[in-house]
């Protein structure tokens, strides 16, 4: 299977590449995307195929019929890392917590959050084709909080790779930046930068691209990648649990053979929606994609309304940071996918250079034949964790909260839903602890333990230790540092 260019192709840029180098160099002609050139079809017959299949045996099929250039032997390996999840037999488990609304649990990973999902795997195929080409990468990660623990843990240690790793300081939960300052080995540098997910995501591309920061890497016999969803590598990953989970219902009886279904996402960069839409796309019988924002809600006027509009639009700091997102950097493959490479850069640049799009009728209706959208405020997001906990003794955390909201407003409820668990209590514990106990600025220690008592969970082990272990990362810079910072750590 060979890769195409979101935005077409520039001189530069061959016209189409492999799976491994769309992964090893994933920024594309005129700083477009890789995208795969077509979806295999997996109607029918392979979901009857996995009706009883393990979450691997699943996995390793569909990657197959994507006819990767990775060898078994490599792809068995990533695959073996959700043996570390809490069910090696089920690292996602599927729970209803309503008549028609099913959770998705995708947080089950060492570091308790859905990008392990993804990340696990990732780590071992990136460090094992940089080790066949014998050639050194920095991957470079920006994180609002998850990706950056998730990326630190898959690459520790690993041949040939090293992570820099870049967090906006102070927008992060304390688990979240406990997990990534503590997380001590060689290969692994951690930088806190003044600013928002938004500086730490666009310093990123921008050293993606620069000429002079990729060839003062050469000194070093380095090549640069990136961990961020932008890269296909983690994509393809985020295909499977979509598939899985709609398995999981006609396991446990809940739905018939081909009866649609929504997905409800709680979305920021969109790597999880697009798993979805890529899923419906290779034949899972899908009624909608429900994409859930926060107060941070241009995707919800996106699919509202077809205005991308970041005039006069900042950040604004919630209690789902991991969705603090403004720019969502994977709708560019939706745009791709339903209007082709000339409208995509077009509608690309015109968001870099007016901070605005808008899409025509005709193309609203395409967007909204396979999406809904709306957005849930932090008030509402509590009510939500305060009832559910209250009524169905389920505890969700702030991002798979927002779901709810659009659950209520975007779905017919005759028709079941998946929402998809993105991250555990563990890891937003402050807010948690407000929504159901009404206490304010708790300490994460403290909001883990009044939860933990509330609501008779254990806190795990790998959240505890947390708190004693040493500080090895206390790195904390302006934007316009970072390219220096990461050259002295080579
Ligand atoms: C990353 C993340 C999201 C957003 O996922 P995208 O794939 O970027 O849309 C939502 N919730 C949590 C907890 C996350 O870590």
């Amino acid at each position: 299977m060979n890769f195409i260019q979101t935005r077409g192709i520039d001189e530069s840029k061959q016209k189409t590449v492999t799976f491994s180098e769309a992964i090893l160099s994933p920024i594309a002609s005129f700083g477009g995307l890789y995208v795969p050139e077509e979806l295999p079809n997996l109607g029918n017959e392979f979901l009857a195929k996995h009706l009883h299949s393990d979450y691997k045996t699943l996995a390793y099929d569909m990657l197959k019929r994507f006819e990767i250039d990775i060898d078994d032997a490599v792809i068995n390996e990533a695959l073996a890392l959700y043996d570390s999840f809490d069910d090696a037999n089920n690292p996602v488990p599927v729970v209803k917590i309503k008549e028609n609304l099913y959770i998705s649990e995708l947080y089950h990973g060492p570091t308790r959050a859905f990008k392990d999902m993804a990340l696990q795997p990732f780590g071992v195929v990136l460090s094992s084709i940089a080790q066949q080409k014998d050639e050194n990468y920095l991957i470079l990660a920006a994180t609002s909080g998850d990706t950056g623990p998730a990326a630190l843990e898959t690459f520790k240690n690993r041949p040939n790779v090293k992570v820099a790793c870049l967090y906006p300081d102070g927008g992060t939960s304390d688990v979240q930046r406990l997990q990534m300052v503590t997380e001590d080995a060689d290969n692994l540098k951690v930088i806190g930068i003044h600013g928002v997910f938004d500086d730490a995501q666009n310093a990123l591309k921008m050293l993606l691209v620069s000429e002079e920061f990729k060839s003062s890497l050469k000194e070093h016999n380095t090549s640069l990648s990136a961990a961020n969803s932008v890269n296909f590598g983690r994509i393809i990953f985020q295909i499977i649990y979509h598939i899985h989970s709609y398995l999981e219902l006609l396991r446990q009886g809940a739905i018939e053979e081909r009866e649609k279904v929504y997905l409800n996402v709680p979305s920021g960069n969109f790597g999880n929606a697009l798993g979805g839409y890529y899923a419906w796309k290779m034949g899972l019988p899908v009624e909608k994609i429900i994409i859930s924002s926060n107060e941070n809600n241009v995707l919800t006027k996106l699919i509202q309304t077809g205005k991308y509009d970041l005039r006069d639009c900042e950040v604004v700091g919630t209690t789902s940071p991991a969705m603090d997102i403004l720019k969502s950097s994977n709708v560019e493959r939706v745009l791709f996918d339903m209007f082709g490479d000339v409208r995509t850069r077009e509608l690309m640049n015109d968001l870099e250079v007016n901070q605005f799009y808008e899409l025509t009728l005709e193309e609203l209706d395409t967007l909204r034949e396979v999406f809904d959208a709306d957005f849930c405020t932090g008030d509402e997001g509590k009510k939500y964790i305060k009832e559910i906990f209250d009524a169905d003794a389920y505890l969700m955390d702030p991002h798979t909260a927002t779901c709810l909201k659009s659950y209520e407003t975007c779905s017919d409820p005759s028709i079941k839903t998946i929402a998809y668990s993105t991250a555990e209590w563990t890891k937003f514990s402050p807010v948690i602890a407000n929504a159901l106990t009404g206490e304010e600025d708790a300490q994460d220690m403290i909001a883990l333990e009044s939860i933990s008592k509330e609501a008779n969970l254990d806190i795990p082990f790998m959240i505890k230790e947390l708190f004693n272990k040493d500080i090895v990362h206390s790195t904390i810079i302006d934007k316009k540092d970072i390219s220096k910072e990461i050259l002295k750590f080579l």
